[in-house]
């Protein structure tokens, strides 16, 4: 019936045949994007409390598009994801990130952020061998693995089968593997029983009324402590001002990510003194 509904609409609504013309067109776009290096790779810190340290960056990827300029991940990686090319988009990201981290590490020593932290769709972790090629990136690029983590949202593994499998493979090889978006699903305890993770994000729709007394920070409570009774780290995304900041560590958080530490940019600053560094 939903199928049914969706094609009724797609035949009847002027506004969703544009929507997907949109969509065709940049899906049709993005091969040459990717050869024409139109797309970058930003960096955003997760700082550890006390010290406010970057331990961590989340690899984030922008399109900048000759023509329309920026173009949000929120509207191609969807694209991406439907025609297939986040395959090898997400490689290229993957590896990108990879060598940056190297690089940052032969530059910075101690200074340089101890992780990359990658987001992978789920088609990319469901095909055959993608534990394999990430092994193969780590050697090539000399990154350790365990200076790489995948981070997957509850949605890419709530079917379990290859993807769920991919997961114990790249934990083998000792990647990290963080839950993304987490507490938004429909299931998000229930994966934890099953999923292998070593890190819960939590999503920023807590962090967001997380000063209010209400059922926001009473949900972020009970997550800071299922992710310490587990055993697992928790990221408290999304932190805008220093009352959050102050509020999730009260409550517990020691990892968190946010505007007001720093938003995603090309080069993040992590020197102590401040000195902004270029590639
Ligand atoms: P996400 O993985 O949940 O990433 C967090 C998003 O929140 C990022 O948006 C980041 O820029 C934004 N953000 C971080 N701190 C704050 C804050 O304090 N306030 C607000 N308002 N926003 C904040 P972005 O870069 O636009 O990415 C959107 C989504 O697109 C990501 O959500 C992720 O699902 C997807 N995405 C981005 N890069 C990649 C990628 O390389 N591969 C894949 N597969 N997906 C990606
Ligand atoms: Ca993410
Ligand atoms: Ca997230
Ligand atoms: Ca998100």
């Amino acid at each position: 019936i939903a199928k049914q509904t969706g094609e009724a609409f797609r035949r009847w609504s002027p506004a969703f045949d544009e929507r997907s013309n949109e969509q065709v067109r940049l899906g049709a776009q993005m091969r040459h994007a990717l050869d024409a290096g139109q797309f970058h790779v930003v960096y955003q810190p997760i700082v550890a409390l006390p010290s406010q340290r970057t331990v961590a960056v989340e690899a984030l990827v922008r399109w900048q598009h000759p023509q329309r300029g920026p173009i949000s991940p929120g509207v191609f990686i969807p694209v991406a994801e439907r025609n297939g090319l986040i395959v090898e988009l997400g490689a290229w990201i993957l590896r990108t990130a990879c060598e940056q981290l190297v690089r940052w590490t032969a530059r910075l020593g101690p200074l340089a952020p101890d992780r990359v932290s990658v987001n992978v769709s789920a088609r990319q972790l469901a095909r055959p061998g993608f534990a394999a090629w990430v092994a193969a990136v780590l050697v090539d690029t000399g990154l350790p693995a365990y200076r790489l983590t995948v981070e997957v949202t509850e949605t890419a593994v709530f079917e379990g089968g290859p993807a769920v499998t991919a997961l114990h493979e790249l934990r083998t090889l000792g990647v990290r593997i963080a839950l993304d978006d987490f507490g938004t699903g429909h299931s998000s305890l229930g994966l934890l029983q099953t999923v292998p993770v070593d890190i819960l994000k939590i999503d920023k729709s807590f962090v967001d009324r997380i000063t209010e007394a209400g059922r926001h920070a009473v949900i972020a409570e009970a997550m800071i402590q299922v992710s310490h009774g587990l055993g697992l780290d928790a990221v408290a995304e999304g932190v805008e001002t220093a009352e959050q900041a102050q509020a999730l560590s009260r409550l517990g958080y020691r990892l968190l990510q946010g505007y007001y530490f720093g938003k995603p940019v090309p080069e993040p600053d992590f020197t102590a003194t401040g000195e902004l560094l270029t590639t």
